[in-house]
Order: structure tokens, then C-alpha cells, then sequence
């Protein structure tokens, strides 16, 4: 049995605590949705809606089934096709973009049926949203969460197998695995006639491009996503479909040809997108073949006032300067014990005139550069310093959902306060030396490079921007293209290229323990690499502003993590980005779960070309929440196009605190 659609007793639930989202769901679009039959000739029962994604309507009489719901929208036009119950909601995957209209059949006996793999997202969300993330944390990239599970958990009845079929009414839907735009993604195949149609999810849309980038984004720059899509479109390729029947924009009338192209096209990206160095095999010699050992076990000399480790297989992150006076600067510290770092300080004193350490400069907001920033404060009386923009995410970085901050390592430390901050651009006269620090975003926009003119040689230490070995003309150097590290490549890696073209230096001080001297020549190739892979992007985006597809970050809350006690309330930041070289229109509807209340539930402005803007909001806590975390989504339109609630941020509710 199932319950009726439209007024009156026991019809969809009219949208509540989703007034907000519902809010949203009117006005936004240029044109009003309606009704379009994909392929009439042959399924004239098949039709399709339009709203934070594309709903097929599979009918049979006045019963129908659907693939998606996008916002629930479709509930309320049902009865336009003829349709009075729906039986079955079948889920490509779970994005919210998919099934955020669910809250409107909660009470009704509509059944659902998700991949498999992605039950767990659809029935315990909040369980891949982490207050204290760590490196490997599942579905994430190093404590960064890349699944968008919906913000009230939706229980699934049927959990669908690669190689089920899903009958209903005649209608035989064969289930095909295909992720790689989320992890456990479907396409269900539908032969009609001598036609097979697919409901391909995000898997493409029309034009052999990419729904979204930061999706397919699994890994710190291996590809894993991007390859499995890859064998995803290409075992799709192989069931022939005549008709794909996208999530997202027009059906695609050309399938063959357009999956071949795609499949290019991911080819070509994945061929740029991995490293430009040999980062699994890379040896010691090709990482630093410049340095010399001293009489400091480990510890070699770069020139005769700069020094580093280099020990057999190890990645440490350490440089230390050695002014005449004794005084010394450290560049980054991490990932060696502090028992072989005193060690080696201590032979330093011995035997290379070290007294004293002055200050620790970080290169950037990565735990892994700075795990022993507090033990040389400590033990060393060593000032930490960066820039602001790097210093914020070292201090506060749960208020960032970004990869491998300091709190997802091991190793007892939050966050590493900052003694003093510095501006980018801003110049240190120090022990006679002139040195400078400017911004160098790149792998990620927090990052920093320390340059000085020091023993003949203009020195730049570069962080984790560029790695490899510069004689070699195969390699460009590029480090990991990780969109959650807030690297647009505009503000990343083609900024980067710009920067150190200007610069001009003769040696790159890497993180990691690599020493790259006389690299211009590397420098060039690495330019030319950002700007190609820009151009791979531009081919593989729907809109004309690939930012929009490949930054997870255009509307963000700040804090990422906001927590609140029972009854209580907090303020957060949205901030939201303009890429276009116009002025945009946006609206944004705060979705928190229900009986939480965000104030005003809705923004709506105008933001200036290529700017951002932000705008306060507080949530509010009912007095009976229970304890723990919750998802609070944003549901966007820019300029009258909608795109669903493609972001989110943390609420934490806490015990209320006991009265004495
Ligand atoms: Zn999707
Ligand atoms: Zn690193």
C-alpha cells in the first residue's frame, strides 16, 4: 500500500522545518520547470522533472516510480502526468542534490532503494562528519570528508547489488556499479524495445563533461576517483546504451560517441593531474644531489650558512640558516622524532657554530611541517613565525575543512600558536640578511615563500609546491592537485609558476628533504603544466567558469566546525564567492536539521565581479537536541540557476553545563 499524492489526509508532508530549502525551491528558476518525456516514441510512460536534479518518473496507471527527488518538488506536480502514488524511489547516489527533498516523505510507506555501497551515507550521515578528523578517516582526504550525505538520515529499504535487476510493473532496471563521481554510484539500464536507456546518474553530462570535479577528489593526488570513473564510463561504453538519462542537463542523444570522448578527456586530465615528479620511486639522489654531509650524523650542508637532513629514505621537513653569529632560523620542522632533532641540534652546537635558535618559519598549514613547532618553542626558546593567512589554520584549524591539518596527525597537539605574523610581502632584516616572505600559494592557498640572497646563491624555499628533479626534462615538478586545500589553480599552482618566473632563484629548497638547484628550465615546464591543466578542466566543465565545478569551498562557513549548547545558539560566516568577471546573483537557504533554526534562514544579494562577500547567520539549538553532530546544508542558486544543496558545515551540540 502506498499513500496518495496530493491534499488532504495522509498526502506528502507540506515543507516545514524545510520551509527555508522550500523557499528556496520557488523563484529561483529563469524559466519554470516542467514536464518532458525523454523518449515518448518508444517509453511513453517515462518522463522527467527538474529541480535540484532530474527526476524520471517511471508510470504505470495512476502508480509511478521515481529515479532521484531532487528537492520533493516533483510531489506536488505528480498529479499533472496523471500520477496519485508513488511506490519506489530509486537513488543513483547520495548527494543531496538527490534526495534533500526525503523529509516530505517521512510518514508516508514510499519505498527506497540506493546502491548498496552508499547505504551507510544515506542512513548515518553524520557519522562522515568528524569534529576531530584524522588522517585516515574514511571517504576523506586526509581528514577532509569528499561525501555529501544528506542532512537528516534517509532510510533505505532495498540496497541495490551491481547485477540486480529491479522489477517493477514490467519494467525490468538492471543495476549497474559505476562510481567514481561518488563511491558507490548506479546506473540502472531499462531495455525498451530494441532501445536501452541508461539513468546515469552524475556518471556524465551532456557534452562529455564532468558534473563536478571535487567530487571524483578521493585521494591527496593519486587519482583514485578519476580512474574509477574512468573504468566506469568505459564498462558503461560496453552495455550500448541508445539513451543516457542524466542527473543533471539535457538526455545525451549520442552516447557512444560522447562517453568515448569523455572517457579522452579523463585520460588527458588524469595524465596531467598526477604528479610531475616519480613521487613513489623518487630516490634520495634524485631528491637532493647538492648537499654534503657534515660531521653531524644526517645532517648535510646546502651552502656554507644553510643546512638540512638527509638521512636514507626520510622525508623530514628541516632547514636551518646559521648566521656567523651563531644565531640560526629553522624552515619547517616535522615528521623526525624530537630525540633525533635534539640530537642532531645538539651536534650542530658541537661542531657548526649553532648557539642559538631564533625562530621557526612555516611554509604552510600542514601539520606534517610543524609537528615539532611546539618542542622547539619549548626546549629551544624558538619564536614561531608565518603569515597570517597560514597562521590562521595552524591556530584555529578546526574551523577549516581542509586536508591534513595539524589535529589529524598523532601527535597530541591541536594547533601551534603563532608568535608573530607576518605580512605577505613583508621583509626581515635579520643577523645582516635580508630575507622575505611572500604569498606562494600552490598545493594550497595557505602557504608562504621564504626567500633570501645568501652564499651567492638566491634561495627560495618553496614548501610543498614543487618537487622533483629540475635536470630532468620529463618532470615538471607539480606537487598534488588537491582542490580541498583551497587551490584553485588561479590562486595555486599558475600563480605559483608566475611568481617564481619573477623571482628568478638559483636553488628550491623543498619540503620533504628535496634541494633543486638551477631550476628555471623546471620552472617554465612547471608554468606551462598549470596552465595546461587549466585548459583540461575548462574541457571537462559544464559551466564556463571551471571554478565553480572544481572548488568545494564558493560558499563556506566560517567556522566549518561550530559548536553550541542546548537551547544555545552560534554565529557563523558564510562566505560566498564570485569567480565571474560580472556581478552575481546568489540565494542561499541555511538547511539545518530539524527543530534547529538558522537566522535569517535565507540569504540573497548581489556580490561583485571576481569578489566575496560574508554574511552572519546564527543557528539555534531546541532545548531537547540530543548531544553530537549535525549537518547543516547550503542550498544555492546563482543568477536563477539552482544547484541544491551542494555544501554543508558542522554543528555540534553539547551537553548543556551542569549547573554546580
Ligand atoms: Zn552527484
Ligand atoms: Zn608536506
Amino acid at each position: 500500500m502506498t499513500m496518495p499524492v496530493g491534499k488532504g489526509k495522509g498526502s506528502w508532508r507540506e515543507p516545514a522545518c524545510f520551509a527555508a530549502c522550500m523557499l528556496a525551491a520557488t523563484g529561483w528558476c529563469a524559466q519554470q520547470p516542467a514536464w518532458r518525456q525523454p523518449d515518448p516514441q518508444v517509453l511513453p510512460g517515462l518522463y522527467s522533472w527538474s529541480d535540484t536534479c532530474n527526476i524520471y518518473v517511471l508510470k504505470d496507471g495512476d502508480a509511478a516510480i521515481l529515479i532521484d527527488l531532487g528537492d520533493g518538488t516533483v510531489l506536488d506536480r505528480l498529479n499533472e502526468i496523471g500520477v496519485s502514488r508513488v511506490e519506489w524511489v530509486l537513488f543513483t547516489h547520495h548527494h543531496r542534490e538527490q534526495c534533500q527533498g526525503f523529509p516530505r516523505l517521512k510518514g508516508s510507506d514510499v519505498k527506497t532503494a540506493a546502491p548498496a555501497a552508499e547505504r551507510p551515507f544515506f542512513e548515518s550521515p553524520t557519522t562522515f562528519r568528524k569534529m576531530k578528523p584524522t588522517l585516515d578517516d574514511a571517504f576523506s582526504v586526509y581528514g577532509a570528508s569528499y561525501v555529501r550525505p544528506p542532512v537528516e538520515p534517509i532510510p533505505i529499504d532495498r540496497a541495490l547489488q551491481c547485477g540486480d535487476t529491479f522489477e517493477w510493473r514490467g519494467y525490468r532496471l538492471r543495476c549497474l556499479e559505476t562510481p567514481g563521481h561518488s563511491p558507490g554510484g548506479m546506473t540502472y539500464l531499462l531495455d525498451a524495445g530494441d532501445r536501452r536507456l541508461a539513468f546515469s546518474g552524475d556518471l556524465m553530462v551532456d557534452g562529455a563533461r564532468m558534473q563536478t570535479w571535487f567530487d571524483s577528489e578521493w585521494d591527496y593526488g593519486y587519482g583514485k576517483g578519476l580512474e574509477t570513473l574512468i573504468a566506469s564510463v568505459e564498462r558503461l561504453a560496453k552495455d550500448a546504451p541508445a539513451l543516457l538519462l542524466p542527473s543533471h542537463g539535457p538526455s545525451v542523444t549520442d552516447p557512444a560517441k560522447q562517453l568515448a570522448e569523455y572517457s579522452r578527456k579523463l585520460r588527458d586530465l588524469l595524465a596531467l593531474y598526477v604528479r610531475g615528479y616519480p613521487v613513489a620511486t623518487v630516490t634520495d639522489d634524485e631528491k637532493d644531489s647538492f648537499s654534503t654531509p657534515t660531521v653531524v650524523p644526517g645532517i648535510h650542508r646546502v651552502t656554507p650558512h644553510l643546512y638540512k637532513f638527509r638521512r636514507p629514505n626520510e622525508s623530514w621537513n628541516f632547514s636551518i640558516v646559521i648566521a656567523d653569529s651563531g644565531r640560526a632560523l629553522v624552515h619547517d620542522c616535522g615528521l623526525m622524532s624530537a630525540q633525533v632533532l635534539d640530537r642532531a641540534l645538539a651536534g650542530m652546537k658541537e661542531h657548526l657554530g649553532l648557539k642559538q635558535i631564533d625562530a621557526l618559519i612555516v611554509s604552510h598549514a600542514h601539520g606534517d611541517h610543524f609537528l615539532l613547532g611546539e618542542h622547539l618553542r619549548t626546549k629551544y626558546g624558538a619564536s614561531v613565525w608565518t603569515t597570517d593567512r597560514v597562521a590562521d589554520q595552524c591556530e584555529h584549524p578546526e574551523r577549516f575543512d581542509r586536508p591534513a591539518m595539524i589535529q589529524t596527525y598523532r601527535s597530541g597537539l591541536e594547533a601551534l600558536a603563532i608568535d608573530r605574523r607576518l605580512k605577505e610581502g613583508e621583509t626581515i632584516a635579520w643577523e645582516g640578511m635580508r630575507l622575505q616572505v611572500d604569498w606562494m600559494p600552490g598545493q594550497t592557498d595557505a602557504g608562504c615563500c621564504l626567500w633570501l640572497d645568501l652564499d651567492g646563491w638566491r634561495i627560495a624555499f618553496t614548501g610543498d609546491n614543487l618537487f622533483g628533479n629540475p635536470a630532468d626534462p620529463k618532470q615538471d615538478g607539480h606537487e598534488a592537485v588537491v582542490a580541498r586545500n583551497g587551490a584553485i589553480f588561479e590562486e595555486g599552482y599558475a600563480y605559483a609558476a608566475e611568481y617564481l618566473k619573477k623571482l628568478q632563484p638559483d636553488l628550491l629548497m623543498g619540503g620533504h628533504s628535496f634541494v633543486m638547484p638551477r631550476p628555471a628550465a623546471f620552472i617554465e615546464r612547471y608554468a606551462r603544466w598549470s596552465k595546461e591543466i587549466v585548459r583540461s578542466y575548462r574541457k571537462l566543465s559544464p559551466d564556463d567558469e571551471y571554478r565553480y565545478r572544481f572548488d568545494p569551498f564558493w560558499v563556506r562557513a566560517h567556522p566549518y566546525r561550530a559548536s553550541l549548547v542546548l537551547g544555545g545558539s552560534v554565529e557563523v560566516q558564510v562566505v560566498v564567492r564570485n569567480f565571474r568577471a560580472r556581478e552575481q546573483r546568489h540565494r542561499i537557504a541555511i538547511c539545518a536539521p530539524p527543530g534547529f533554526e538558522a537566522d535569517p534562514p535565507v540569504l540573497e544579494g548581489m556580490i561583485g565581479a571576481a569578489s566575496q562577500a560574508a554574511f552572519p547567520v546564527r543557528l539555534h539549538a531546541p532545548a531537547d537536541a540530543a548531544p553530537g553532530v549535525r549537518l547543516v546544508a547550503f542550498d544555492l542558486a546563482l543568477d536563477g540557476e539552482r544547484y541544491g544543496q551542494w555544501f554543508d558545515f558542522i554543528l555540534h551540540v553539547e551537553e548543556a553545563a551542569r549547573k554546580p
